[in-house]
């Protein structure tokens, strides 16, 4: 039976590590339950599990509940990551008040950063915010199509590029996430996606945060992985992307993949990819193209795998597809 979720308990904190500064530096991260993102009213964006995360009739006061168990458990961490797995600068969410008393509360540290969706950052929205935040903003592709068609976004990458804009002219810091491989896409057109991307994202941000597909329960996106429509990227492309961006964009480019080397995530062939993913972790904070120097058998098989696509013309996971055949033969 599913636990029933208490409106004025977080869903999650815990501790990690990122970048303030230019340093690296501890960091705290609290998931606010909050009544969840306007959009998955709306059907939600394809690869989004957060419906999951969100309940109905989350109060001023549940809000305020979960903000005192976040302190309890704060430590002076210079960082403060705050996700609602929807956007902070939607009332409905996080109204005002308690937004005032989050920053209130957190005044003291080196860096904030939330989420929020474009039509939420506004003159208006902006006017209390202060200057130690940094608003993360899921761009995902700056190709209209692929918002439009393979992620069901509901905004454009103009309404991003506006609300990066304004968020600069405020002195406020912005992290622009991209999607490495939405649905429909082969290996090398996700590569040549998120790079193009990050070029459009690099004139309004800070750091541009590479997230490979990871597929989430519930999701469109798991419908097509389990029918072998769709691999997650190999961590290959993740790195590929990286080399290319390196030296060619002023922003920080970095990627934390969750579920990284699990099938569900950005994986490689199994032996490699703890120490793939290290590298993706290392070259994150150094921006050093030598820290991603590593090596693997598999590194051909990915090539091939790129080749193969491309001739067959299909984003279907060639791999599952070939084992499938291979157990109906015997
Ligand atoms: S990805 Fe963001 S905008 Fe899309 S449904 Fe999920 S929380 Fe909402
Ligand atoms: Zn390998």
């Amino acid at each position: 039976m599913k636990e029933k979720r208490s409106p004025s308990q977080l869903e999650a904190s815990w501790k990690e590590t990122d970048m303030a500064g230019g340093q690296k530096v501890d960091a705290m991260v609290m998931i606010m339950r909050t009544n969840g993102c306007c959009w998955v009213r709306e059907g939600g964006c394809t690869m989004c599990g957060y419906r999951e995360a969100s309940l109905g009739g989350v109060t001023e006061d549940d809000l305020l509940k979960q903000l005192d168990q976040a302190l309890s458990r704060y430590r002076d961490e210079p960082f403060v990551k705050i996700y609602t797995s929807g956007s902070f600068l939607d009332d409905n969410e996080v109204p005002p008040s308690v937004r005032a008393k989050i920053f209130e509360a957190f005044k003291g540290c080196q860096r904030i950063l939330f989420e929020s969706r474009p039509e939420f950052i506004t003159d208006e929205s902006l006017a209390d915010v202060p200057a130690n935040v940094t608003v993360a903003l899921g761009l995902e592709s700056s190709d209209p199509q692929v918002l439009e068609t393979a992620v069901h976004k509901g905004f454009t990458p103009d309404d991003i590029l506006r609300a990066g804009t304004l968020l600069k002219s405020k002195g406020l810091g912005v992290r622009t996430y991209l999607l490495l491989k939405t649905p429909f896409m082969t290996e090398r057109m996700a590569i040549e996606d998120a790079v193009r991307s990050a070029r459009f994202a690099d004139q309004f941000s800070d750091e541009i945060s590479v997230n490979p597909l990871n597929v989430q329960r519930g999701t469109y996106v798991e419908r097509l992985w389990k029918r072998g429509d769709f691999r997650s990227p190999w961590i290959w492309s993740l790195i590929e992307v990286f080399r290319r961006l390196s030296g060619t964009v002023d922003a920080r480019v970095m990627s934390s993949p969750s579920g990284g080397g699990a099938s569900r995530g950005v994986h490689n062939c199994g032996e490699c990819d703890k120490a793939a993913l290290d590298a993706v972790e290392r070259f994150s904070y150094t921006q050093d193209p030598a820290d991603l120097d590593v090596k693997c058998e598999c590194q051909a098989k990915w090539r091939a795998y790129l080749e193969s696509e491309a001739i067959l013309g299909t984003p279907a996971d060639l791999d599952r597809g070939l084992e499938n055949d291979l157990a109906l033969r015997m």
